[in-house]
């Protein structure tokens, strides 16, 4: 996996002893945290992924935060991206390629099309502000990040 790092010139590496093949909480699986999404990671590293020791907690302190917010009406978080091998990464589209925290196991992101992609934009991107004001209140790290940031409108979290 280093090697991998290196071949595809990413800022950064992770230890081969920081990896894992089991993790996750009640409400977020390992799979939906490492690799199960569409166009993933690679399946030879199935079910080998990281995700910092924080992230998983700051989610479940986040989705206990959404699913009681009225307003968001919503039933959880649905994840669509979380950590990525940089192969991974690159079979995605990131624009990201050397530098995407995907591949640091710092980041996730929420796919806020799923929850509200059907509501008129202007009441989607309301709730889409509202969810990220809680991800603020549990620590995430939002930067300059808005709701026309990405094309889907994906809400990209992450941890400095
Ligand atoms: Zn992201």
């Amino acid at each position: 996996m280093e090697a991998e790092y290196d071949s595809l010139n990413v800022e950064f590496t992770i230890a081969c002893n920081q990896f894992a093949q089991v993790g996750g909480t009640d409400h977020f699986s390992w799979s939906e945290l490492n690799d199960g999404w569409d166009g993933g990671n690679e399946p030879v590293h199935s079910p080998w992924g990281y995700i910092v020791q924080d992230l998983p907690g700051m989610l479940e302190n986040l989705r206990a935060i959404a699913v009681a917010d009225t307003f968001l009406n919503i039933p959880s978080l649905p994840l669509s991206s979380g950590y990525r091998c940089p192969v991974g990464n690159t079979n995605v589209g990131s624009p990201a390629k050397t530098s995407s925290r995907h591949m640091a196991g710092d980041a996730v992101d929420i796919s806020t099309r799923q929850l509200w992609g059907t509501l008129f934009e202007s009441e989607w991107r309301a709730r889409y502000d509202k969810l990220k004001d809680h991800a603020k209140s549990v620590g995430f790290d939002l930067e300059d990040l808005t709701f026309d940031s990405y094309p889907d409108h994906h809400l990209h979290l992450r941890i400095d």
